[in-house]
């Protein structure tokens, strides 16, 4: 079956032309699929009968399922979502006063070996399409708020589910183009964010892109030593050679990059540590995301106390380094920061 979630304007044109219809018969298609976020070929009523038939018959919008949802206390939504091989992903939905957040997938697991992350313990099965990617987010829009309406505010992306974003460049670039088509889905790049543990010659790749959304670091150590510990990637990609790229980054006017560290409590926490992420970060026009570690039983570090966090945060903002504390969301339905394992329970 083909799936036609995943499919430019132009693909589904040509498309069009090769089962033998007109052209502009592609453009409804597209217009059905993303503006209205249709799901089933047999509801396209501006399509004629007959070729709903034929297209029912070789195409489906997609083959993504929910295979089921979690709700949290604090609003938050996860689902579990099968692709069209049987593999397993999960995309979760943070509502958020102004905006609502959708952390999405991009490859059935992760090769990348993080010590501290649940996606980590899967391994990488295989990357996902564009189509795949993509499915994510209109399955939960559609989820959430009915098929085709519009959400009430705006939507803000983030590739902070399972995967690698930087091991599968292309698909996921080519997931952000046809989101951001005003024709079609409209997700600006802007309201987009890409998070990679440091695939460095990726990052210079992504700085030359035209529309890119933006870009945050996934950084958790200070020395060498130790972000090899906990992100064995370093050894290939060392903290010298990142923070090289991230020095030549070419930021636009009123853009910051942003660095990601989850706080692990007598890891990577001391005041020690926070001095020298700010020695790291001197030049570069910085925030910082400090993330509390979120448990798991198979996990073999403890979240740091609050009153560490706050003191690593204190040090960095005295430096003039804009510093947060990301609040967890889901934690009990396993939903939080690097607990996404495609789990059947809500928790465990
Ligand atoms: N693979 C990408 C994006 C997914 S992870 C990356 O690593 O950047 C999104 C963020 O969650 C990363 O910053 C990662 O460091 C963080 N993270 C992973 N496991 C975590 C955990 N158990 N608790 C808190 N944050 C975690
Ligand atoms: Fe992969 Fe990101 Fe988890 Fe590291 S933190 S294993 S890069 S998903």
């Amino acid at each position: 079956m083909e799936s036609l979630l995943g499919k430019t304007e132009n693909e589904l044109v040509e498309f069009a032309k090769v089962i033998g219809e007109a052209p502009f018969r592609g453009k409804q298609i597209y217009q059905a699929i993303y503006a209205r976020r249709a799901m089933d070929i047999a509801g396209m009523t501006e399509l004629s009968k007959d070729l709903r038939e034929k297209l029912n018959s070789i195409a489906r919008v997609t083959e993504t399922q929910i295979v089921n949802a979690f709700f949290s206390v604090d609003g938050t939504r996860r689902y579990l979502l099968q692709l069209g091989d049987g593999r397993e992903v999960e995309a979760v939905f943070m509502p958020e006063e102004r905006r609502d957040t959708i952390c999405i997938s991009c490859q059935v697991g992760c090769a990348v070996g993080c010590g501290f992350c649940m996606t980590a313990q899967l391994g990488v099965k295989r990357s996902m399409t564009a189509g795949e990617i993509i499915s994510q987010v209109v399955i939960v829009l559609n989820e959430v708020y009915g098929v085709g309406v519009e959400p009430p505010h705006g939507t803000n992306l983030v590739f902070m589910g399972m995967g690698e974003a930087f091991l599968n460049y292309n698909e996921v670039m080519k997931s952000i183009r046809i989101m951001a088509d005003e024709k079609g889905m409209g997700i600006s790049p802007k309201r987009v964010t890409v998070s990679t543990s440091g695939i460095i010659p990726r990052i210079y790749d992504f700085a030359r892109e035209p529309f890119r959304p933006r870009l945050a670091i996934s950084l958790s150590a200070t020395t060498e030593e130790q972000r090899t510990r906990l992100m064995p990637i370093n050894s290939k990609y060392t903290l010298a050679e990142l923070m090289k790229a991230c020095r030549e980054y070419p930021l636009g006017e009123r853009e910051r990059l942003t660095f990601e560290y989850v706080m692990l409590d007598g890891v990577n926490d001391s005041d020690e540590d926070a001095r020298r992420l700010v020695k790291l970060l001197n030049g570069i026009r910085a925030k910082v995301n400090l993330i509390p570690h979120n448990p798991a039983p198979e996990l073999p570090y403890r979240a740091s106390p609050m009153e560490r966090i706050l003191s690593f945060q204190k040090i960095l903002v005295d430096k003039d380094v804009p510093a947060f504390i990301r609040r967890p969301r889901g934690q009990d339905i396993s939903a939080a920061c690097g607990q996404l394992a495609a789990r059947r329970q809500a928790n465990g």
